[in-house]
């Protein structure tokens, strides 16, 4: 059943599944491989398995994805799964209530919650804290307490470490204890797109399963059944875009189909980005861009800035097209012709695959809570310099 829901990775999946119906799973894996192509996909799916409380003796089967259990490892609540990530050292802290820290602390945990939240809608999605540098010491000790109870409900536990090579050196040493005396109950599954870069001796207690990166008929495949609505265009543009990274064609797909259902507070935000890219590369313009620039960082929703910049890769998907094929009816935006146009005359030089992977790029970057300013200011210099030179 969600097995299904795996795209590609059929060769790793295959072992994974024979392994358990052999009941012979490994007590600790690494999988490696690099970034977005769904190895934390994989480890959650596993994880739902073991504890699905309606799990069909026929591991081809998957999980059920719909028994209390399923639903609990779903929403990040299960008992029995832990997920670990490098997080703010604050969140960590013993907290005193009646001292001012606490506002620390309560912020702290809202953006680790909403990374959480992103997590729940893109399962490609590695989360990671800003000011955050490693997997601490604290978080490996919780593990080994829960370590020391027995799972709930006959289901066994599945401690999942993201970014495994990014535990600090005391935290790595006491995993390592773990791993060398592993409790029968519990599965350790360590992600890492660096694998290089974890400790030998840890590594070396682990089955390590390589993860490939996606085919692009894959990718195709699952994009155009998950977005019904989208052309197929565009979905291929995603594909080329994405690079065989999940986490960004999921994300990318989401920004272009909303944009594409054009509401009318939609087709406003096109046009002003549109607006603001003509007063960007229009030298005596300048300043208003500036400003206008200062006025959207500082008045727009996150979804909003990112909903404008996928109208610009829309726009600069027409002017590509219009640029190989003069003739070309199929634009995104049709009301736009003329502008199209009038960017192929004025631009001929420019490398809108690069713009559109410098857009996508900081598409990404405003929704993962980068500073708006500052990534939106970078972003107009990038696009500035590769447009007009
Ligand atoms: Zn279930």
């Amino acid at each position: 059943m969600s097995w299904d829901n795996i795209i590609g990775q059929s060769l790793q999946v295959n072992i994974l599944k024979k392994s358990l119906a052999a009941d012979r799973l490994a007590h600790a894996y690494l999988f490696s491989g690099p970034e977005g192509i769904g190895k934390e996909a994989v480890a959650f799916e596993l994880a739902k398995q073991l504890n699905c409380s309606q799990r069909s003796p026929d591991p081809q089967k998957g999980s059920c994805d719909i028994c209390e259990s399923c639903l609990q490892a779903t929403a990040f609540l299960h008992p029995n799964i832990e997920y670990v990530f490098p997080v703010e050292s604050v969140l960590l802290d013993q907290i005193d209530p009646s001292k001012s820290e606490n506002k620390k602390f309560s912020e702290a945990k809202a953006r680790y919650e909403a990374l959480i939240e992103q997590k729940k809608r893109n399962p490609y999605f590695t989360p990671v804290m800003e000011r955050s540098m490693a997997i601490l010491t604290e978080q490996v000790s919780d593990l080994q307490q829960k370590a020391a109870f027995m799972p709930s409900g006959g289901g066994r536990k599945v401690f999942i470490i993201s970014q495994a090579e990014k535990l600090n050196q005391s935290a790595a040493n006491k995993l390592l204890k773990l791993l060398e005396e592993p409790p029968k109950h519990v599965l350790f599954i360590l992600v890492s797109s660096r694998p290089e870069s974890i400790l030998p001796t840890i590594r070396s207690r682990c089955q390590i399963l390589k993860f490939s990166r996606i085919k692009p008929a894959e990718m195709e495949a699952w994009l155009s059944a998950a977005c019904p609505a989208a052309d197929e265009d565009i979905l291929r543009f995603i594909v080329s875009a994405s690079r065989g990274n999940l986490e960004k064609a999921l994300d990318l797909s989401r920004s272009i189909t909303d944009q594409a259902a054009m509401t009318l507070p939609g087709l406003e935000l096109r046009n002003r980005a549109i607006d603001w890219l003509r007063n960007l590369l229009t030298p005596r313009r300048l300043q208003e861009a500036i400003r206008e620039t200062e006025e959207m960082a500082k008045n727009l929703s996150r979804q909003e800035i990112a909903s404008m910049l996928a109208s610009l890769l829309l726009f600069f998907q027409d002017i590509n097209h219009r640029r190989i094929d003069p003739r070309w009816e199929g634009l995104n935006n049709p009301d736009l012709e003329s502008s199209v146009i009038r960017f192929v005359q004025n631009f001929r030089k420019p490398d809108f695959y690069e713009v559109s992977v410098a857009t996508e790029t900081t598409i990404r970057s405003i929704m993962r809570n980068a500073n708006p300013f500052l990534t939106l200011s970078a972003y107009a210099i990038r696009i500035k310099q590769l447009i007009a030179g």
